[in-house]
């Protein structure tokens, strides 16, 4: 069988970014630039004063001098300059330096009376100036292809004249729920029968991280039905399918999607939970069969179907960050298979400590609820003791941290 390493490597080998389209600026939020982008001008785009102040030729000033005020320039204005030696403009921030003046005070150093100035300071020539291009020169790089855009990238790039950019879009995922047993949420179970909670789980965690879902429902532990919903849903960027993939007479999502003509990448992962996970592709869409057990098909979401869909949308690092934290209490051994254990992150004094869910069974959605972690404990270890530095894979950030 395939250790995780191993099947997350067939995984990271299949997936391409989705093909780039063209955006207005606004709707390139969460996505990921697609081609590099420049600045289509200067930024400032002329020289401009830094502060509310007086701007004047600089010419030896020195303290103690006084200056005439000739003038006013608002933001939004170059003014007029001053005339004469001796002279100088009150100029507000984000305002064009009239031609001839290099050198802007601070109102807060001059004392001002009849329409004059006195300097209080001994005035540096330059200072408060903010040169025209110093921020961006037109055509320079501005932002490389495969980076993320935030607020942050918005701003810089309205600021730089950039309208439209090219993006790779918000993967489309069709969701399918299979299991004879489900009915959906706000239907009364009848005796044997649950709630698909799992679909609840996977569209909230898809939404969290900027895709669309589409629904597909529930299908029945049938071949006809699997395969019509399967059949829709391969329009879809990536497929998603939880239950039917173990070795249960009714598990037929693998010999389904056969029909579609499936190239299977792996079937089973040495990993606990999440032992029967299927990956492999269908007319080109990915497609991950994730076990039914609600905390198997969470783990199995994180450790494979997230990082397929980070490369789809075009992102450059798509496993999970990782965070070096202290274990709050010791991990028993003897396990075949690698496993993943859930768990929480809780920061005392500056320092983040680990501590595993009280509960870790695969069929209970106790496991996931509030986990903001998965530790990975390596197949065979002989457990690892409390107080233990360990690297945890982060799913979502920890409290007051960013990184
Ligand atoms: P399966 O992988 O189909 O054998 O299902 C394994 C377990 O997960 C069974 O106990 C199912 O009832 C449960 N299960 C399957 N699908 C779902 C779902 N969508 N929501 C909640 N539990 C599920
Ligand atoms: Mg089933």
């Amino acid at each position: 069988m395939l250790s995780y390493l191993e099947a997350i490597r067939i995984v990271l080998d299949t997936i391409r970014p989705l093909p780039p389209v063209e955006v207005a600026l606004p709707l390139a939020l969460g996505r990921v630039l697609a081609a590099p982008l420049s600045a289509a001008w200067d930024l400032p785009p002329a020289d401009n004063s830094a502060m509310d102040g007086y701007a004047f030729a600089y010419s030896e000033q020195s303290a103690g001098d006084r200056l005439q005020v000739s003038g006013f320039v608002p933001a939004g204005s170059a003014g007029q300059p001053p005339t004469a030696a001796g002279q100088a403009v009150k100029i507000m921030t984000g305002a064009s330096l009239p031609a001839g003046c290099d050198t802007v005070v601070p109102i807060e150093e001059v004392a001002e009376h009849d329409g004059q100035i006195q300097l209080k300071k001994e005035p540096k020539q330059g200072n408060h100036v903010r040169r025209r291009g110093e921020e961006l020169t037109r055509g320079e790089p501005l932002l490389p292809a495969g980076t993320p855009i935030h607020s942050g990238e918005l701003s810089l790039m309205a600021a730089a004249g950039i309208e439209r950019v090219q993006v790779h879009p918000a993967p489309k995922v069709a969701v399918l729920s299979t299991g004879d047993e489900l009915v959906e949420l706000g239907d009364i179970p009848d005796p044997g029968q649950i709630v698909n909670s799992n679909f609840h789980l996977l569209s909230a965690r898809l939404r969290e991280e900027g895709c669309e879902v589409v629904p597909l429902g529930i299908a029945r532990d049938t071949a006809d039905d699997l395969s019509a919903k399967i059949e829709e849903g391969l329009n879809s960027d990536m497929l998603i399918s939880t239950g039917g993939v173990s070795m249960g007479d009714r598990d037929h999502v693998q010999e389904t999607l056969g029909r579609h003509g499936f190239e299977i990448g792996f079937w089973k992962a040495a990993i606990k939970p999440g032992k029967p996970v299927l990956f492999g592709t269908a007319c080109g869409t990915p497609v991950f069969g994730l076990p039914g057990n609600p905390a198997a098909s969470a783990a199995t979401f994180e450790l494979f179907a997230r990082p397929a869909l980070r490369l789809l949308a075009g992102h450059r690092d798509p496993l999970p960050p990782r965070m070096k934290v202290t274990l709050t209490e010791a991990i028993s051994g003897g396990e075949k298979r690698q496993r993943f254990i859930w768990g929480v992150l809780e920061e005392r004094h500056g320092r983040y400590f680990f501590a595993p869910s009280s509960r870790q069974g695969s069929g209970q959605n106790r496991s996931i609820q509030g986990a903001q972690a998965l530790l990975p404990v390596d197949a065979g270890s002989d457990g690892i003791c409390e107080g233990a530095e360990v690297e945890v894979l982060l799913l979502r950030m920890p409290p007051g941290r960013t990184i």
